[in-house]
């Protein structure tokens, strides 16, 4: 299959526009020139209505996972508490980097099922220094309850460190008013860049409890914030510039359309795939609450009875359309569909009717169409 002809349907990296691959084409400036911070400058400018915030952005070059590293280096010392949060892989990570700089604190639910808000309040009181979820757990679905835990994170005084990797941009996000103190996203996921730059909002408050010297050389946010403050903003480092340029570019493209709108548009598409689903007998895998929801950015549903993983991806993937499987113990269990950022109506009618020439391969279903059908009367109304 010709990877041009190739649809990425998986929740990060995700498709990106021609106009901001062509914006990485551009030729190579300085990172120490007036262009450069010309850039930047806009750039944060234009991420604070993607955060909800007033707070000050910095962009780090490295992957979404050195925005966490950097929250959590900045933070906590050896022996600070930090609360950690999981009911999936990117939870369990927060724990790893817990482990690695301080005194983590695990609050563990199973994998996809909602959180228990008393159990979280009952860590957290025990004298946590920071407290720390993903918003929008992208290994199971599910959207976790964000402004409940900042509210217990306020009421102990703790700091409030959320990653919004697979969230920012896509589903609701509000740094402010949910009291988020540092907050996380990645370029790959809703933003439509490709990977490479962590985007970091960090509160005045979470400023003033900064250790002193923070553990990560590279992942320092306070070396990050004060490059930025420079009247011509900076990096500490030689950043990935070609990065940037399509950062501005594609923050350009979600500005024209509105970013409400964009959010708007991507909250319909995560439906429209979650009808389809239901429209072909397919379980969607996170369970719900009044607090938890399914994402919209990634819906992840169970595996069919009796079809194998490689039979429902690979048979997609040789038509041309790349969805995820599970990731670690519930690989081969479900598979994913990713709806952020760039994402069309007809990328979302393309892949679901694929799945549904699959399903009916494997004698799932009886004929095509209810699938896309269904979507199409979300996407279309
Ligand atoms: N957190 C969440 C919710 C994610 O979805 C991801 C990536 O998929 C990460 C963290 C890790 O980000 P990265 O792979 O960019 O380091």
């Amino acid at each position: 299959m010709d990877i041009e002809d190739t649809l990425l349907m998986i929740p990060g990296p995700v498709k990106v526009a021609p106009r901001v691959l062509r914006a990485m084409s551009r030729p190579m400036i300085s990172h120490r020139s007036g262009d450069f911070s010309a850039i930047y400058s806009d750039c944060c400018a234009l991420l604070k209505p993607f955060f909800e915030t007033a707070n000050d952005v910095v962009v780090m070059t490295g992957s979404g996972t050195v925005g966490m590293d950097a929250a959590v280096a900045s933070t906590i010392g050896h022996d600070d508490k930090i609360v950690t949060i999981s009911n999936g892989k990117f939870g369990e990570r927060f724990t790893e980097i817990g482990e690695r700089y301080g005194r983590a604190i695990p609050v563990k639910f199973d994998w996809g099922t909602p959180f228990d808000l008393d159990k979280v309040e009952a860590a957290v009181e025990d004298g946590a220094k920071a407290v720390a979820m993903v918003h929008n757990e992208t290994s199971v679905g599910l959207t976790n309850p964000a402004k409940e835990v900042g509210e217990i994170a306020r009421k102990h005084d703790a700091l409030f460190i959320v990653d919004g990797i697979s969230s920012i941009g896509g589903n609701d996000f509000q740094t402010d008013e949910w009291g988020i103190d540092i907050a996380i996203t990645g370029s790959q996921k809703a933003l439509a860049v490709p990977p490479g730059l962590a985007v970091v909002a960090v509160s005045k408050r979470a400023e003033e409890r900064f250790l002193s010297q923070s553990r990560s050389y590279y992942a320092d946010l306070r070396a990050h914030l004060k490059s930025a403050r420079k009247s011509q903003a900076q990096t500490p480092f030689t950043p990935a510039v070609s990065l940037f340029f399509a950062l501005q570019e594609a923050l350009h493209m979600a500005e024209e359309e509105g970013f409400a709108a964009r959010r708007a548009r991507t909250a319909q598409q995560a439906e429209s795939v979650r009808v389809a689903a239901k429209a072909l007998g397919i379980e969607l895998f996170p369970k719900v609450n009044q607090h938890s929801h399914y994402s919209n950015t990634v819906t992840a549903m169970k595996m069919p009875q009796g079809v194998s993983d490689d039979k429902l991806r690979g048979g997609m993937k040789k038509r041309g359309v790349v969805v995820s499987g599970g990731q670690d113990l519930i690989k081969g269990k479900i598979f994913r569909i990713g709806t952020m950022g760039m994402c069309s109506s007809g990328d979302i009618l393309r892949t679901i009717q694929t799945l549904e020439l699959i399903l009916a391969q494997e004698g799932k279903i009886a004929s095509c169409g209810a699938g896309v059908e269904a979507a199409s009367r979300v996407l279309y109304k």
